[in-house]
């Protein structure tokens, strides 16, 4: 849930004299940043699920993470906000294009806005390759073919074509789902046989094994992790030396993470890596996850959860791979997650280099 309030939005429209016809358009409009946040307490919302007895041994390192970059990287803060601020123009400016053709497609003299993030075409399939790095003690235990299954769940669940995407009972929240219209390819696949026996979400594993090219790939650490971590993911902004998500093996599709092993932990990781939070705002009913088509809730979903379950007098919506749910009681991305995630690729968007 996420409402915009701009503040007063000049819209001068500056009409020439009669004998050409230019027109000139500029948008001047104030993006509310009031309710950014960047530090979370995650102990604290862990504990409001505590009675429910699922799995909550289960968990998503990539909060936790950032409090830590944070600690250790005072200007990560002031880039975040950067990036969330651009993120919003976008989204403004993109609302703002609705019904009138996709500007920044070419000149001809038609308009002129201080925006300086203008939506990428909207029909544009962004194809991200993954590069991905099986750290195993024996790096052979993950095979050929589950990474392949990996990246299908990828392009399957990142464009609507999931399988699961209607499960009895749940009709609510399901005309929300959406094709984002990215999608994933095989960039290449580095194997190393480690010793370690499991690692943490302090980026031990990335700093053992460096990521290749991140600022044209996505990098995937695949390896076992302790303490019930499935996986962690750096938003974007980060250090591109740790740029990337970590993931446990087992929760590869096939894998022996039972409820989690079809492959929905890269789908949840690479959504943070992205710029998605969590869908509860990691926080109380009113923190948010800056995402305006998804309810507000005040902490994660376990297990699989019975429709409806109301948190914050709404409806959570714990289909959402950006919840806590199993894997296979998770099947959709929201319109309004899409616009986050696609803005980060837009002309001066932090993933801009990504795209050819
Ligand atoms: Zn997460």
């Amino acid at each position: 849930m996420k409402k915009l309030f701009f503040g007063l939005a000049s819209i001068a429209l500056l009409f020439s004299a009669c004998n050409n016809d230019t027109k000139e358009i500029t948008l001047d409009q104030e993006i509310d940043m009031s309710d950014f946040y960047v530090y979370t307490d995650s102990a604290d919302d862990l504990a409001n699920k505590q009675n429910t007895g699922k799995d909550i041994n289960k968990t998503c390192g990539t909060m936790s993470n950032l409090n830590r970059l944070l600690a250790e990287n005072p200007g990560l803060e002031k880039k975040m906000f950067d990036i969330e601020y651009k993120t919003r123009q976008y989204i403004a400016a993109k609302g703002n294009s609705s019904g009138k053709g996709k500007p920044g497609g070419g000149s001809g003299g038609g308009g002129e806005t201080d925006i300086d993030v203008l939506p990428i075409q909207d029909n544009l399939n962004i194809v991200i390759p993954v590069y991905f790095h099986i750290v195993l003690q024996n790096a052979n235990d993950v095979s050929d073919a589950q990474i392949q299954s990996q990246l299908r769940v990828l392009n399957d669940d990142f464009s609507k074509t999931n399988t699961n995407l209607l499960p009895s009972g749940a009709t609510n929240f399901i005309n929300d789902a959406t094709n984002t219209g990215i999608s994933f390819s095989l960039a290449g696949i580095a194997r190393h046989n480690d010793n370690t026996s499991s690692w943490g979400s302090n980026d031990a594993v990335k700093n053992a094994y460096p990521p290749v090219s991140p600022s044209t790939q996505l990098n995937i650490w695949v390896c076992n992790l302790g303490g019930g971590l499935l996986g962690y993911a750096q938003f974007p902004g980060g250090n591109p030396s740790t740029d990337g998500v970590v993931i446990l093996y087992s929760s590869l599709p096939g894998g022996s993470a039972s409820n989690y092993n079809l492959g929905r932990t890269a789908s949840h990781e690479v959504g943070h890596y992205l710029n998605l939070r969590h869908i509860w705002g990691d926080g109380r009913c009113r923190q948010d996850d800056f995402v305006e088509d998804t309810p507000t809730s005040d902490g994660p979903n376990y297990g699989c959860p019975a429709y409806p379950t109301v948190n914050c007098s709404s409806t959570d919506m714990t289909m959402n791979y950006m919840d806590y749910t199993y894997d296979s009681c998770m099947y959709m991305f929201t319109d309004g997650q899409r616009n986050r995630m696609r803005a980060i690729f837009a002309a001066g968007g932090s993933r801009e280099s990504m795209i050819p």
